[in-house]
């Protein structure tokens, strides 16, 4: 089958690989018609992890079941699937709460377990034409007949829709609240659109991206261009001085710009700054434990400096981690299907697999109107 491969930093290929095949009786045999590319691979494209070369990416999948395992009985050859990108048992103390990106059992430890994903299981992803998915009677989300038709809304439950979601959760955010969120990317547009959807008054969206932010105003947002880093005091401006009811982190590690740029780390502290006190910080935005090519020291070691004596002072809540998928994909797909959610607007391009890594390149350099890269393998 064909497959993208990681062959080192900023070097991804697209070749023929062996067949993806069912490996254990609950595993079933999907072939991907939608896959996408997210800021998350950017931390293995961008060679800030242990990722080995030759592994396939891709952790946002969807696609049709051509073969279940002998033990598979709820998922059918045929179906349309869409495929959370954390892979959970179902069963261990973890995914029974609904904390499915943290399963004790597809990747022992506290990381839990993905497709195509450096330190989370030896899964393959689903940047390819086919995928093996284990644990599949708890790891397909079957869709709706209209899955074909809203196949790009529906892809979006893999990951990011549920993400921007659980940074709204995360942030404690209850209707009637103002949210501020930081990143304009997939993830802060998706978190917008959830807020929204949540009953939020205002949702301020913070970014430097004027084609990013142009996208955010079309969900209703605020958008707060921070280009000369006037945003907190804009954001202080627009909240009578006491900030927004609660925030989400939707950008995530940020010290070193592997082009060449040294960015500084600013989120955390603006979300201090222009949260109200005692309100909450949703942190959805990835910070890996270390990136041995980072500028700043503090970073080589996965640590980060912000003014935690104003977080206290302040009262604030802070929670983080990676979205459980499978708590919230069986729900915010019902908006999909209503008519209610179409996260299907951020798409900028839809590229064959032939054509990934100019999706990679342009995705990672945030080239103006790469907002979102979609894959069809079949095409
Ligand atoms: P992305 O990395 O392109 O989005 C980040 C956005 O933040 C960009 O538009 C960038 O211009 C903006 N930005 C950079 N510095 C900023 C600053 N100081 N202030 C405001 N905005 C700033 O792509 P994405 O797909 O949206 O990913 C965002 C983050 O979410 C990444 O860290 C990704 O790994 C993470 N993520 C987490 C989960 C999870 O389960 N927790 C899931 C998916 C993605
Ligand atoms: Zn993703």
């Amino acid at each position: 089958m064909k497959a993208l491969v990681y062959n080192g930093p900023c070097d991804v290929q697209v070749k023929e690989v062996p067949d993806a095949k069912i490996e254990k009786s609950t595993d079933v045999l999907v072939r991907i018609t939608t896959t996408n590319i997210c800021g998350s691979d950017l931390h293995m494209y961008e060679g800030r992890t242990s990722m080995e070369s030759g592994r396939i990416l891709g952790h946002e999948n969807m696609g049709e079941v051509i073969e279940v395992g002998k033990a598979v009985d709820r998922v059918k050859v045929g179906d349309m699937v869409c495929l959370p990108f954390n892979i959970g048992c179902g069963f261990c103390e973890n995914c029974e709460c609904g904390l499915s990106g943290f399963c004790l059992t597809a990747n022992p430890g506290t990381a839990g377990a993905a497709y195509g994903f450096a330190g989370m299981g030896p899964y393959s992803g689903g940047q390819a034409e086919l995928l093996r998915v284990p644990y599949a009677d708890y790891n397909c989300l079957v869709l709706p007949d209209d899955a074909q038709e809203k196949e790009n809304d529906y892809v979006m439950l893999s990951d990011i829709f549920p993400t921007g979601y659980h940074a709204t959760e995360l942030a404690g955010m209850r209707p009637g609240d103002s949210v501020v969120v930081y990143g304009a990317g997939p993830v802060g547009l998706m978190a917008t659109m959830s807020a929204y959807l949540k009953g939020a008054s205002r949702v301020f969206v913070v970014d430097t991206h004027k084609d990013r932010l142009k996208l955010a105003e079309k969900m209703g947002g605020i958008a707060i261009d921070d280009t000369e880093q006037g945003g907190v005091q804009q954001i202080l401006d627009l909240t009578d001085g006491k900030g927004a009811d609660c925030g989400c982190e939707c950008v995530g590690y940020q010290c070193c710009d592997k082009h060449g740029k040294e960015v500084p780390n600013l989120t955390m502290n603006n979300l201090v700054q222009t949260v109200k006190a005692t309100g909450g910080i949703g942190v959805v935005g990835v910070f890996l434990p270390q990136d041995p090519g980072a500028k700043d020291e503090l970073a080589k070691e996965g640590k980060l400096a912000f003014d935690f004596g104003q977080l206290w002072l302040k009262g604030q809540r802070i929670a983080t981690g990676q979205a459980n998928v499978k708590a919230y994909n069986r729900h915010l797909s019902k908006l999909i299907q209503a008519g209610r959610a179409k996260p299907s607007a951020i798409i900028s391009h839809e590229l064959a697999l032939d054509e990934a890594p100019k999706g990679y390149e342009k995705f990672d350099k945030r080239a103006a109107g790469w907002t979102k890269v979609v894959l069809k393998p079949g095409r």
